[in-house]
């Protein structure tokens, strides 16, 4: 080239001039940068705009992979795909998800846009509790693609599984989905009443733990299936607070169950308290989950799932213990627990380490969990419930037998030696396991003081006092002594009550005795589980070796034991030495 500068000058403005006119068509050629129906992924550190982004196809991810860490993100829907006579998108539909502002774009085939911003409250519902919508903003033309631009948002993945859709995605209806969850609402329902009916009989507290357990289901099945949507005005942020509060809570009241159904001589106080103190952790991390993101911010889910680890673990360790120590009630619940528990770890685990992830989706997992735990425990509510029923009706109609057997104390009207003999192996069974022998203090120096009368007067007072407990049987050993057996919920604390009555009723109703009778107690606990065959000789020189005690200790109060391993007497060891 002969280089004059005036033709280097001429071919400078030429390109300029080149570049100028070719600017919408360079717009258009980047637009086309991207292949049709892809979705595209690309980090937008700061305030970086969507053509500024679009001006760089390259950088753009389009293989399905995300970035790792972002404070804001853009995805790109290419639509070119769609078929000529589709209608044109008018909405977004995308997986709930927490974020802090959201651009919207709609991008026409000749490069022009238009934007729209979106806030967490602007999310119009979905068919169900994970699904939400945005509103495209209009353009002339239809879009050949639409773009987000998110602040805040921890998923990416939740996003790019946006659908861009014609029609009105917000008004709910009815879908093969809620018919399913409605019949699972009422199959969940169904055990409720039987529970209450249950609870109604045994007055006993684990039928209303899983009358609990199953209403809470049943919130937790129709918030997440969308029925409750369907059926109710609630704003999206109340529902979304009930789902959380229904599944910790339907935790909590799970737990409840585990303390009540159990077999008592399983677990020691502190891990009954341990249970509780379970139950309290998940409904405090309701609390952390649906009220929690003001206070914690961002790690609030961490902090949920974190909790949930702990609950785990100690339930891990509550069901070792309990089916080392032979519990059969246990092993239901570990059988109605598997499904959910293992829905339950699979969320925990993804919680933590993928808390990008859309694990939500398998909600419907959960829901089939839930029904397989509801019905294996409603069966084996009912079946303890026949259990004890059949168990009551036992005694109720052995105490009938006891009775006819007119072995009846003239001065008291209790039952006397000869009746508990006959039965003791009987009422074992039927779970009278505590057993009582009481004996007044310095008696004798109360008939020589008062009288025979007085004296008299006092054991009836005595034998009153005794039979205030329903779950209570009293006999007359002889001369001041007695014996009651006891069952159920804190019979050691019942018969200790009991011995207590003995003074303030010999108070109240002897006339004429003007010094305070006490009585000592020598108590026996011997579960039938843990004691099969108990004979009433043994437990009796037992019960007797410990009011012994209680006398020597100073009278008026109780030395009780409770028996573990039945030990035979001792000229049975030899005969069976023989
Ligand atoms: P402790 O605290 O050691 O039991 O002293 P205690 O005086 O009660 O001693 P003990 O049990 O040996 O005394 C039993 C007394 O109970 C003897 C008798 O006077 C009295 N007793 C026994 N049967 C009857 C009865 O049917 N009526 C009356 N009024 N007293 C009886
Ligand atoms: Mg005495
Ligand atoms: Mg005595």
């Amino acid at each position: 080239m002969d280089g004059s500068p005036a033709k280097y000058l001429m071919a400078c403005m030429a390109m300029l001039a080149t570049l100028f006119v070719a600017q919408p068509l360079l717009a258009q050629e980047q637009q086309s940068g991207f292949a049709p129906g892809s979705v595209c992924i690309v980090e937008a550190p700061g305030s970086v705009t969507y053509a500024e982004l679009a001006s760089e196809p390259s950088a753009w991810r389009c293989d399905g992979t995300s970035p790792e860490n972002f404070d804001r993100l853009a995805l790109r829907f290419d639509l070119r795909d769609r078929a000529a006579d589709d209608p044109a998108p008018g909405y977004l539909r995308l997986t709930r998800l927490h974020f802090e502002e959201m651009q919207v774009v709609a991008i026409a085939a000749d490069g022009t846009q238009a934007t729209s911003t979106v806030a967490p409250d602007d999310l119009l519902p979905g068919s169900n509790l994970r699904e939400a919508a945005v509103v495209l903003p209009r353009i002339e033309a239809p879009p050949v693609a639409v773009a987000l631009i998110a602040d805040g948002a921890p998923s990416a993945a939740a996003l790019a599984d946006a659908q861009p859709m014609a029609g009105i995605p917000a008004k709910p209806i009815a879908a093969y989905e809620h018919l399913l969850a409605a019949l699972l609402c009422g199959l969940l329902l169904a055990p409720f009443f039987f529970d209450l009916g249950f609870y109604r009989v045994l007055r006993s507290a684990f039928p209303l733990y899983h009358a609990a357990f199953c209403v809470l289901a049943v919130l937790q099945t129709a918030t997440f299936s969308g029925l409750l949507l369907l059926l109710t005005d609630l704003s999206m942020a109340t529902q979304r607070v009930i789902a959380i509060l229904s599944f910790d809570c339907m935790v909590a009241a799970g737990t409840l169950l585990i303390v009540g159904f159990v077999e008592r001589h399983v677990f020691r106080p502190w891990q009954r308290k341990l249970l509780f103190a379970m139950a309290g952790l998940t409904v405090s991390l309701s609390a952390v989950g649906a009220f929690g993101l003001p206070v914690f911010g961002a790690i609030t889910a961490q902090i949920y799932y974190a909790g949930y680890v702990v609950y785990l673990a100690a339930l891990a360790y509550i069901m070792a213990y309990a089916l080392r120590r032979g519990s059969v009630a246990i092993r239901w619940i570990l059988l109605s627990y598997t499904p959910l528990l293992l829905v339950g770890v699979s969320n925990v685990v993804v919680g933590l380490t993928a808390p990008n992830s859309t694990h939500l989706d398998n909600y419907w997992l959960q829901n089939i969990a839930l029904a397989f735990e509801v019905i294996v425990t409603a069966y084996a509510v009912t079946d303890r419930f026949l259990k004890i029923k059949s168990e009551r009706d036992l005694a109720r109609s052995q105490q009938c037998a006891l009775e006819d057997l007119a072995t009846r104390d003239p001065l008291t009207g209790l039952l006397n030696r000869r009746a508990i003999d006959e039965q003791f192996n009987d009422l074992h069974r039927a779970g009278y396991d505590t057993f009582a022998l009481i004996d007044l203090d310095h008696f004798k120096s109360v008939n020589d003081a008062f009288g025979h009368q007085v004296g008299d007067a006092a054991l009836q007072a005595v034998a009153k006092a005794l039979q205030s407990d329903p779950e209570a049987l009293a006999m007359r050993l002889g001369g001041e002594e007695f014996l009651v057996l006891l069952r159920g919920d804190d019979a050691t604390e019942r018969a200790e009550k009991l011995r207590q009555a003995i003074t303030i009723r010999i108070a109240r109703e002897v006339v004429g005795l003007d010094r305070v009778v006490t009585a000592s107690m020598g108590m026996v606990s011997f579960p039938h589980t843990a004691m099969p065959s108990a004979g009433f000789a043994d437990v009796y020189a037992r019960a007797d070796q410990l009011l012994y005690e209680a006398k020597e200790q100073g009278r008026n109060r109780t030395v009780s034991e409770r028996l573990k391993l039945f030990r035979p007497r001792k000229h049975s060891e030899r005969r069976s030495a023989a």
